[in-house]
């Protein structure tokens, strides 16, 4: 009895001074930064699949690459979930020049936006009209905007230290920008691309045509900062230049495919779900190694140290390989919508979605109560310099399955270096970091084993 008694208090003040916890964090992070899989398992996904956008054969090619893997994890469950997504092809390579008034032609670095219609089969020439927002299009008017081609160039706020901040504050130019400018008869869309480098790449992203009739829908095509700064400054100098753009892209009818899903069944709450999640798919310009092939191999990489280190989680934790997040949505609506049928509670769900880089901690959706657990927990993370722990979004995978009571988490990597690539051609493998991927499996598997023995 004694013994017992001694026992349970030692482990109380293990778990009071987190010894223990601080001791199995640092066998975490020990056995990622030793013998962990994430930067192999990206190679394999970046180099051997490539740029994996929804509804393509690549997109295909991961489902299967992401259940073997999963498979080989020995885990208790993986299976596909079915779910059908948007099919939208580029096709042959774009071609855009400004035309000055003299004649004189300058090639520019254009890529049509994701969703968008293609120009005619002979491209689009128009005057280019320069505006920073939908008020200017307002002012403007259809006599201002008819005919032209709307060319949206607000940059990215460089002085705001979080880049996503930044990006949210610009890309409702991408996202509406056709529909905005259909509205006075534009005939195209030109967005500067959305990053806050000066360079000769285009970014891609999804755009949207809301409810507007196909006859009505615009051609919309970023372009590069390099490009946008060029036309700009043109433009203050000769009123008369024009800009052509043609791009060959189309939208085919929804195809049949699916989210990857391990699980490792719990011991005491196996009908509670802790799951660790990024998305499958990508854009297709790059290979998509920072969004989201980083996220997708340290999602599977935290249930490879549970295995490996032999860590029986108390609650069902699941791998979630969603599908189509960058022009749907879909895996993840989809994802949420089978657990509510189920009555799947999920009580803790992290996503991986801001790129590859050095962690600095998360951002929680959470109770206050909650948000004070976690924050007991900062000590743990200090030798591994995760110090960012905010009340705040999470990611766009996990929002669908966030309820009242629920914990919803998004890794923070240091963003400065994030939208260099995002979504652009430079997205490729070489831009990531071997231990600064493996240092975010392993901040993601030890918040993971926190709130697995500790609860929420
Ligand atoms: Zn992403």
């Amino acid at each position: 009895m004694k013994k017992i008694i001694v026992l349970i208090a030692l482990s109380l003040s293990c778990h009071v001074f987190g010894q223990t916890d601080a001791e199995m964090v640092k066998e975490i992070y020990k056995s990622a930064l030793l013998e962990g899989k994430s930067y192999n398992w990206l190679e394999t996904l970046s180099l051997d699949i490539g740029g994996r956008l929804s509804g393509s054969l690549n997109a295909e090619r991961a489902v299967d690459w992401g259940k073997e893997e999963l498979d080989e994890l020995g885990l208790d469950k993986v299976w596909l979930q079915p779910v059908m997504v948007p099919k939208w092809v580029r096709g042959a390579k774009e071609f855009a020049y400004i035309r000055a008034g003299s004649g004189k032609t300058t090639d520019v670095n254009i890529c049509a936006l994701g969703g968008s219609v293609a120009t005619n089969p002979l491209g689009v020439t128009a005057a280019v009209v320069e505006v920073k927002n939908f008020d200017d299009l307002k002012a403007l008017g259809e006599a201002g905007i008819k005919g032209k081609i709307v060319f949206y160039n607000r940059p990215m706020q460089a002085d705001l230290i979080n880049t996503f901040d930044a990006y949210g504050g610009c890309v409702d130019q991408r996202y509406m920008g056709a529909v905005e400018a259909a509205k006075y008869g534009a005939g195209g869309v030109i967005v500067r691309s959305m990053t806050l480098n000066i360079d000769d790449l285009p970014h891609a992203g999804s755009m949207t045509y809301g409810d507007l009739p196909v006859s009505e829908r615009i051609p919309s095509a970023a372009i590069s900062t390099k490009g946008a700064n060029l036309l700009s400054s043109m433009l203050k100098l000769d009123k008369t230049l024009t800009f052509y753009f043609k791009q060959n892209c189309k939208q085919f009818a929804d195809v049949k495919t699916y989210n990857v899903i391990g699980e490792i069944t719990g011991s005491q709450y196996p009908d509670e779900y802790i799951i660790v999640g990024g998305h499958l798919d990508s854009w297709d310009l790059g290979d998509g190694s920072h969004d989201d092939g980083a996220g997708i191999v340290q999602s599977m990489e935290v249930l490879r140290l549970f295995k490996t280190l032999k860590i029986k989680p108390k609650h069902s934790i699941r791998v979630v390989m969603f599908m189509n997040e960058e022009n749907g949505l879909r895996g993840a609506t989809e994802y949420a919508k089978v657990a509510t049928a189920k009555g799947e509670k999920h009580v803790v769900s992290l996503e991986s979605d801001s790129g590859g880089f050095t962690p600095r901690g998360f951002s929680f959706d959470c109770s206050d109560a909650t948000f004070n657990k976690v924050l007991s927990w900062k000590p743990i993370f200090k030798p591994y310099l995760i110090h960012y722990f905010e009340q705040g979004g999470t990611g766009a995978d996990v929002g669908p399955l966030k309820t009242a009571d629920n914990v919803t988490v998004g890794l923070r990597p240091d963003s400065q270096r994030y939208f260099d690539h995002h979504h652009a051609a430079n997205d490729t493998f070489d831009a990531v970091n071997k231990r600064e991927l493996e240092l975010g499996a392993a901040s993601m598997a030890s918040l993971v084993y926190l709130f697995d023995i500790h609860g929420i």
